[in-house]
């Protein structure tokens, strides 16, 4: 029997990949750049030229012919250090705005779950979000001590 703190599964990824398909939808900041450009052995600046698109003002990572990311090849090519959108979807905070957003998202990612309550969704959802912001504190905690050490 579930205990009062433990909640069920509302997503389990299907590796299909169609959240890495279209034109502009992965915004990628500095530090994800810096990340990434680092990652593949890249200046950060050769990186934005190579395998970014600007998208009013901000960097996109661009598409490959196929329509995926340049970095889909059936998996993500960097997922250790994948844009922080990658990594928060979809536990994201429209959802806490407004729960049929999930239901929306479901629509183009078989790995969500929709034969759960609202209210299960929302608590998930909040729960995960904290829990990233907790991770995000620790490690700024982490890399302050280092410095410091
Ligand atoms: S669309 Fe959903 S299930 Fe498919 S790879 Fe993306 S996150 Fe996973
Ligand atoms: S960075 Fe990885 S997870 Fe994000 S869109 Fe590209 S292939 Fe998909």
């Amino acid at each position: 029997m579930p205990s009062k703190t433990s909640y069920p599964s509302i997503f389990t990824c299907q590796m299909c990949g169609e959240c890495c398909r279209g034109y502009g939808g992965t915004y990628v900041s500095e530090s994800d750049i810096k990340a990434i450009a680092n990652f593949i052995g890249e200046d950060p600046e050769d990186f934005k030229a190579r395998y970014c698109q600007l998208s009013g003002s901000r960097y996109v990572l661009a598409q490959a012919e196929n329509g995926y990311c340049v970095f889909w090849d059936e998996l993500c090519r960097i997922h250790p250090v994948k844009p922080r959108m990658c990594r928060n979807w979809p536990y994201i905070s429209a959802v806490l705005e407004d729960v049929d957003n999930w239901r929306m998202m479901a629509n183009s990612c078989p790995g969500i779950k929709t034969d759960v309550s609202d209210e299960v969704i929302r608590r998930t959802v909040a729960r995960k979000i904290e829990e990233r912001r907790r991770q995000r504190r620790q490690d700024a905690e982490n890399a302050d001590s280092e410095q410091e050490g």
